[in-house]
């Protein structure tokens, strides 16, 4: 009785779906507009209309899509953002590669995200933005950062390549999807995020109208008229089969979302009663649309975990063995002890947009047994 885990269920998922890509795929081909071209414009509305949001402008990847924001903001050397250490490289890297300086905050031992507390002590008259990360797809407490960063005039970027399609409650009571609600969102495309193509992609959204030309500007080489370069950018596009790819994944988002939610629940109902266990903490102004399944070991077990599920073909990864501020072109001498104790108990156990009772309940059983 061979069991095949993997952590994300890719080709299931496009088993289902398959002839409706392969259709499309063939006629993007066909049409002989490869890059940009209609299908992108499409795509952006589609995705502008579910999130509400007045401009989603496609770019080639999230860490791009990053670095376009940074940029539209006009941040440059010498000026600081405020990230959370607790996120993919990508976040600082952008900034790094600009010049900006990144100071790591600590993020909340239990939702795994930055708080506007935890971001106050950091702020100098240096500091330009604040970049909350809605890590593994939940969102961070926005109302919270939003009113700090009109406190302090500053401007907020939010990564929410974890959290598409995830809906937070605001201080005025209204629904918004993350990455909608500061001054720019930004998220990937990359094949194992929530809203995933099949290669590379990315996008930014805005609701700001100047900024939102100038992110199209930037992620063209800086022109508005064809061959009339205006400022500097770069070469950041979404090609068309990657659009009609995730035109087509797009109308299965909340879907997609609530099979992993429901995997999360089946998980959650079980593991919360193992006490050497911490399941996922939810905020109520916040849903949660499981980009990751991260559950908290105690007591200096979770390398003897991952190694018990290994051995019985149970995929598990951590994320992140180390944090931002404990890599090399980034150490800065920063002690962030809710983070560093994370990268010593963090497990993420395989969630799918399939979901096979079968193998979930197998997953389920050996965890329990490792507590026999
Ligand atoms: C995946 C990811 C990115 C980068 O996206 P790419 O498309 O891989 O460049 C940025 N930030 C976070 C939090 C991510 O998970």
């Amino acid at each position: 009785m061979e069991k095949n885990i993997q952590m994300v269920d890719l080709m299931g998922q496009y088993s289902k779906i398959k002839n409706e890509i392969d259709k499309s795929v063939i006629s993007t081909i066909e049409s002989g507009r490869f890059v940009n071209g209609p299908i992108v414009s499409e795509f952006s509305k589609n995705l502008s209309k579910f999130l509400n949001v007045k401009y989603v402008i496609p770019c080639a990847n999230g860490t791009d899509a990053l670095q376009i924001a940074f940029m539209a903001l006009g941040l440059k050397a010498g000026d600081e953002i405020i990230c959370p250490s607790w996120t993919y490289i990508a976040t600082a890297e952008a900034a790094a590669i600009l010049g900006i300086k990144t100071v790591f905050c600590d993020v909340d031992k239990s939702t795994f995200n930055a708080t506007a507390n935890l971001i106050e002590p950091l702020i100098n008259n240096k500091t330009k933005a604040i970049v909350p990360v809605h890590l593994y797809g939940q969102s961070c407490e926005m109302n919270d950062i939003i009113s700090l960063a009109k406190r302090y005039n500053l401007k907020v970027i939010e990564d929410n390549a974890q959290a598409i399609g995830c809906r937070y409650k605001t201080s005025e009571n209204e629904y918004k999807y993350t990455g909608t609600i500061g001054d720019i969102g930004t998220t990937s495309f990359y094949p194992s995020k929530n809203l995933g193509c099949y290669g590379d992609g990315g996008a930014i959204f805005t609701n700001n109208d100047h900024l939102a030309e100038k992110i199209k500007m930037i992620s063209n080489h800086g022109e508005k008229k064809r061959y009339h370069h205006e400022i500097v950018g770069c070469n950041s596009r979404l090609d068309s089969v990657q659009a009609e790819i995730l035109n087509i994944k797009l109308k299965y988002l909340n879907q997609y979302n609530l099979n992993r939610k429901e995997m999360a629940n089946n998980y959650n109902l079980v593991f919360s009663k193992v006490d050497e266990i911490e399941i996922p903490k939810l905020i109520s102004s916040s849903d949660h649309v499981y980009h990751q399944y991260t559950l908290k070991v105690r007591n200096g077990k979770r390398d003897d975990l991952k190694l018990f599920l290994d051995n019985l073909g149970i995929p598990t990864m951590i994320y992140y063995p180390i944090p931002i501020h404990r890599q090399k072109p980034y150490y800065n001498g920063q002690n962030l002890k809710n983070t560093d104790l994370l990268a010593e108990e963090v497990i993420s156990l395989p969630i799918h947009t399939e979901i096979d009772n079968s193998n979930q309940n197998y997953i389920i059983d050996k965890v329990l047994s490792f507590y026999k």
